[in-house]
């Protein structure tokens, strides 16, 4: 499978995200915190939306931090004079490609966007800019019309496109059909990055099956933060691509638990116990069943080792916990029981679940036995 690297949006796609906002310094230390990581490119922002925006990322820049920086731009002269204040030298020119956004944004039709996009593209590499090019709502436009329009940038030395899944209708079906009939009628060295929305809860499957078809960038952000119901989260992205499809991306995921402190608290949206990889109870076991096969071997019950990515199974005493559970947290203890005894705990603790709706740990556990005795 394809090495994919990863431009991540956290602050400029996750920032949308209704209701949140992050401060400069909670930008400068997110993306402090990428590049440790060692995530290749980050979309800092928007300098378009003026000069508090611009001094921001200027002062990103300013933290020569080892990762690409790149801004988000209309294709226009006035944004990318804007871009040009921060100091980056990347920037991304987004223009729409589906007759609909293209009609209703810009009242263009398909040869008029052809000729903006050019001039954009000329301008900024006037100012001897790195170029990536957006195809706005791509996923509702003729694929044969974005392959059209990389023939001509690729001419004006355009080697990095994204194919955005605006509007969040993909499915992983035809996020591989439509990247593969790209790919295929394409020059070889274009570099196609996806962009994909979650509407559907489908931004992983889709960003995984289009680079599964030949897309070697993916754009997520920490915990899928973003635009309506989000974006593909990088972390899921990461495993999934690692462990799934068996390919290569160069990032050190133990970062990650720290990635989504980060982004939960600046961003006000809760981190869900449930979230995957990341989640404060997804390596948490209660069932007796998955407790006693974790405990004989680490592989039955597991897909991947949760050490890579910083955290650890764990397990906890609910109402689905059997002998094995209780006889290990006790064990822990430096406490042995028989069958008996262990029998009786596990009525007891089942007992108390029911009643409280909670776990039951190792002090309530051995106040259980003592009072047993
Ligand atoms: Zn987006």
């Amino acid at each position: 499978m394809n090495h994919i690297h990863l431009c991540d949006t956290t602050i400029r796609d996750g920032e949308q995200a209704a209701g949140v906002v992050f401060t400069p310094d909670e930008k400068r230390y997110i993306v402090s915190l990428l590049a440790e990581a060692g995530i290749e490119q980050v979309e800092v922002g928007i300098p378009a939306m003026g000069e508090e925006e611009q001094k921001v990322i200027r002062s990103i820049v300013d933290m020569e931090l080892p990762l690409e920086l790149l801004t988000w731009n209309r294709a226009m002269m006035e944004d990318i004079d804007a871009s040009r204040k921060t100091g980056v030298n990347w920037v991304h020119l987004s223009i729409p490609t589906s007759d609909i956004l293209m009609q209703a944004k810009l009242k263009l039709d398909r040869k008029q966007i052809v000729t903006r996009i050019r001039r954009a593209v000329s301008y900024a590499q006037q100012y001897h800019l790195h170029v990536s090019i957006g195809f706005e709502d791509a996923s509702r436009a003729d694929t044969e019309y974005i392959s059209r329009l990389i023939h001509v940038l690729y001419d004006d030395g355009i080697r990095r496109f994204r194919y955005a899944d605006t509007v969040s209708v993909l499915h992983p079906f035809t996020a591989y059909e439509r990247i593969a009939a790209i790919k295929k009628s394409c020059p070889t060295d274009i570099e196609l990055e996806i962009h994909c929305h979650n509407d559907f809860g489908l931004a992983t499957a889709n960003t995984l099956s289009a680079c599964a078809a030949g897309a070697t960038w993916a754009s997520t952000t920490i915990l899928g933060l973003g635009e309506r119901a989000g974006n593909a989260p990088l972390e899921e992205v990461v495993m999934a691509w690692r462990h799934l499809y068996h390919g290569r991306v160069d990032i050190e995921t133990t970062y990650f638990p720290q990635l989504a402190q980060v982004v939960s608290q600046a961003s006000g949206r809760l981190l869900s116990e449930s979230k995957p990889i990341v989640g404060s109870m997804v390596y948490a076991h209660e069932s007796g069943i998955h407790v006693d096969g974790l405990l004989k071997n680490r592989s039955s019950y597991q897909s991947f080792d949760p050490v890579e990515v910083g955290s650890e199974h764990r397990f906890v005493l609910g109402k689905h916990s059997g002998f094995s559970a209780i006889a290990y947290f006790l064990a822990q203890e430096g406490i042995l029981i028989d069958r008996n005894q262990g029998n009786r705990l596990v009525e007891c603790v089942r007992a108390i679940a029911n009643k409280t709706k909670r776990t039951i740990d190792a002090v309530e556990l051995k106040d259980l036995l003592r009072r047993m005795v």
